[in-house]
């Protein structure tokens, strides 16, 4: 009829975004799946002590091992995991299971996890933090919980309820990718959390051959050390970055130099092979 074939403006599905939208259908009802079937997997990957070479922890890392492509990043999962809420269970079972794993690690070694902005709209994320702490019996103060500033720019006055009400548990507040955002030095200093982890492209760039680019890289570390929380820094792979970071004051490193995410169960190898050893002789 001329109402269902005539309305030119009406097509919606050029076939261009009518294969985009069959695709983010087909990933949607696969992460679906995933959480039943018991797909997505935890790695771990270690935070290393600039100066003494320990290891105080493992930031937890999603994978999904999806039976058809193999094993799917979570930059290729996680955004549309968040737009359609999906982060919320997701994020549920990542607290638990990493919680849970930490529990048997020694009582020194820390566990940090990373949010989504969807996980602080939810209004469970206090609840499902306290049950996972609860029920895996791991003491507060080794978890961290690591997020971007774009948690904190969305109705950052909710936000900054929750996060203060997460740090009178006793748990520890990380503002992961520094540098990368948008925040006014102010605001940074005004925000109640614990540790800063600069971004792996500044600390890519501490080696750089052009000079401006290793100012600038410096000056973030710098800024991020002179703010006086703990300072992590991402995506360490050179023993030159390392030496850098160590000379500017920066407290803990992490990256490939140290060790890839690593499964669960190499981690607990690791782990009774000795407690806070030395990962690789700085
Ligand atoms: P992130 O939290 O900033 O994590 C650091 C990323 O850098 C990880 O990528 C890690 O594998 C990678 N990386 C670590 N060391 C090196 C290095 O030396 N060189 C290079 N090139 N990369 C390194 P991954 O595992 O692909 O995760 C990407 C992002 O996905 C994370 O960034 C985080 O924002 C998000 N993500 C991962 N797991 C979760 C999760 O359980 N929940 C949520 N909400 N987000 C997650
Ligand atoms: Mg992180
Ligand atoms: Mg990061
Ligand atoms: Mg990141």
């Amino acid at each position: 009829s001329a109402k269902s074939g005539g309305r030119g403006a009406f097509r919606f599905f050029e076939p261009e975004l009518d294969e985009l939208m069959h695709a983010r259908r087909n990933l949607e009802r696969d992460m679906r799946a995933a959480l039943a079937g018991r797909q997505f997997e935890l790695h771990y990957q270690p935070f290393v002590g600039a100066a003494t070479g320990k290891t105080y922890g493992f930031e937890a890392l999603l994978r999904w091992h999806h039976p058809q492509r193999g094993m799917v990043l979570p930059g290729e999962f996680i955004p549309l995991a968040e737009e359609t809420g999906l982060i919320v269970p997701l994020g549920e079972w990542v607290l638990r299971t990493a919680c849970a794993e930490a529990a048997t690690w020694p009582a020194h070694v820390r566990i940090a996890i990373n949010l989504s902005p969807a996980q602080f709209r939810s209004k469970e994320l206090v609840p499902v933090i306290v049950g996972a702490l609860a029920s895996s019996g791991l003491a507060p103060h080794r978890l961290e919980l690591e997020v971007t500033e774009t948690v904190i720019m969305h109705d950052s006055e909710a936000v900054f309820a929750v996060l203060a009400e997460l740090r009178e548990l006793g748990v520890r507040i990380a503002l992961d990718d520094f540098g990368t955002g948008y925040s006014s030095l102010s605001f940074l200093q005004r925000f109640p959390f614990d540790k800063v982890k600069i971004d792996r492209s500044f600390v890519n760039e501490l080696s750089s051959p052009r000079a401006e680019a290793r100012h600038l890289a410096r000056a973030v570390v710098r800024f991020a050390v002179s703010l006086g929380k703990t300072t992590t820094a991402e995506g360490v792979e050179t023993k030159e970055q390392l030496d850098i970071l160590r000379e500017e004051g920066c407290g803990e490193t992490q990256g490939y130099y140290f060790s890839r995410p690593m499964p669960a169960s190499d981690i607990a190898r690791m782990l009774r092979r000795g407690s806070g050893a030395a990962i690789r002789a700085a």
